[in-house]
């Protein structure tokens, strides 16, 4: 049985009811009323496990968390607004004002600003370092490091993490690594290879379809001895951690960034991320499959592109041994200029030009005048954005007709 059949059972089982309405129930309800005074108080001090307000938890998100969660062997899991809610979500709720990130590979553009923009302002300090400078990653590391950050494929730069190497700094220097997983679901297992939290933008692949924005933050437990979440580095947490156990990360989450932030799931959100879920361990396979015959045919017909499929690429070897089901949906094409950036999307007609990525079908976007616009030169350099290059995310269509398109488009 290959490694993505597993995960077939696993979704429809659980997200189809055996009894009543098979399809998740959304739950639109903003509030819930809570019957007695006796039963409002059990539900506010947690004693009583009941829908508070939907800001903290809804009864369809929460369904959608436990499915995340188990996919990912994570001891429950926070679902957001957006990917960048979660990101945030995950990182608020362990930082303070002096703390320091160190931030590997990538990266987003949006998790970029989020580090240097925002953070900024709240004297939260990071520094930014490629995949294989493990050295200065280390070197980098202080008392006030709290959070180490990684993206498991670089997007766009398609750079490949040693993940196992980077979880080892971190759980030697005793700091949490966080893995945006977005790319990568069920293809990469950041807990199991050592990483403490994973965040997903589950607008992507996860849902594939493009019907709705959403986040999700998993957490692994905490150990009941030895836990560098037990240690000085975490003192402002062992609050929570003393009352509440080893699910301590879920009401940390909470209670230092859901409830005051407000980053909080939608269920019709949640339930539309949930039926694009049943299909995820379907649509994934073809998908890595299609990237790699789409790579492998524009790079013989002479195109620029970058996929660790490839054996020209840098982190080829790190792709056979550590990415055995693949790296996601991307790839890029550096046409040279943007002149003929521009020509080759004013040319394909199967390619969408917008900025998602993980669809079921075909997408694409030219970088430096989008996403990277506002991005200085150096920044640009370290982040991998040339002049010509195009982000695409291989869909579901025939790979021979994303082949003849593309041929067709890069003349
Ligand atoms: C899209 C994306 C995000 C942000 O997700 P949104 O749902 O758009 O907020 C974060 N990380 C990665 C790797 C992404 O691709």
């Amino acid at each position: 049985m290959n490694h993505f059949e597993n995960y077939c059972t696993q979704f429809v089982q659980s997200i189809g009811n055996k009894e009543g309405a098979v399809s998740p129930t959304i739950t639109n309800s903003a509030s819930f009323g809570y019957g007695t005074p006796e039963i409002a108080e059990g539900i506010f001090d947690g004693s009583i496990k009941k829908p508070l307000y939907s800001r903290m938890g809804n009864p369809t998100t929460a369904k959608l968390e436990s499915i995340i969660a188990a996919m990912d062997g994570g001891i429950g899991a926070v679902a957001t607004s957006s990917g960048m809610g979660a990101s945030s979500l995950a990182i608020l709720s362990l930082v303070s004002s002096g703390d320091e990130i160190i931030s590997i590979g990538g990266l987003f553009g949006g998790t970029y600003a989020l580090f240097t923009e925002t953070l900024s302002r709240f004297h939260v300090k990071t520094s930014f370092f490629d995949v294989d400078e493990l050295e200065n990653i280390q070197n980098a590391i202080t008392q006030n490091t709290k959070i180490i950050f990684l993206e498991s494929v670089g997007n766009p730069n398609m750079r490949l993490p040693d993940i196992k190497a980077i979880a080892k700094i971190a759980n030697d220097a005793g700091i949490v690594l966080i893995v945006d997983n977005t790319i990568t679901p069920l293809s990469i297992a950041p807990l199991k290879l050592g990483a403490d939290i994973v965040v997903y933008s589950t607008t992507k692949i996860l849902s594939g379809n493009s019907s709705a924005l959403g986040g999700c933050v998993v957490f692994r437990k905490i150990q009941e001895k030895d836990d560098k979440l037990k240690t000085p580095r975490y003192k402002d947490l062992h609050k929570i951690i003393d009352k509440a156990g080893k699910a301590a990360l879920i009401p940390i989450a909470k209670k230092r960034a859901l409830r005051d932030l407000g980053m909080s799931a939608n269920a019709q959100a949640s339930y539309q991320t949930m039926l694009g879920m049943e299909t995820l361990a379907l649509r994934l396979p073809r998908i890595v499959q299609s990237v790699a015959t789409v790579a492998k045919a524009l790079d013989a017909a002479g195109l620029k592109i970058n996929h660790p499929s490839l054996a020209s690429h840098p982190h080829h070897k790190r792709y056979v041994s550590d990415f055995q089901n693949g790296c996601g949906t991307l790839l890029t094409i550096d046409m040279g200029t943007k002149e003929k950036a521009f020509k080759f999307l004013n040319t394909t007609k199967l390619a969408t030009i917008t900025a998602n990525i993980g669809d079921s079908r075909t997408l694409a976007l030219h970088m430096a005048s989008t996403i990277y616009s506002d991005f200085d030169t150096k920044t640009k350099q370290f982040l991998g954005i040339t002049d010509g290059l195009i982000r695409i995310s291989i869909g579901l269509e025939n790979p021979q007709d994303i082949i003849d398109d593309f041929l067709n488009a890069a003349k």
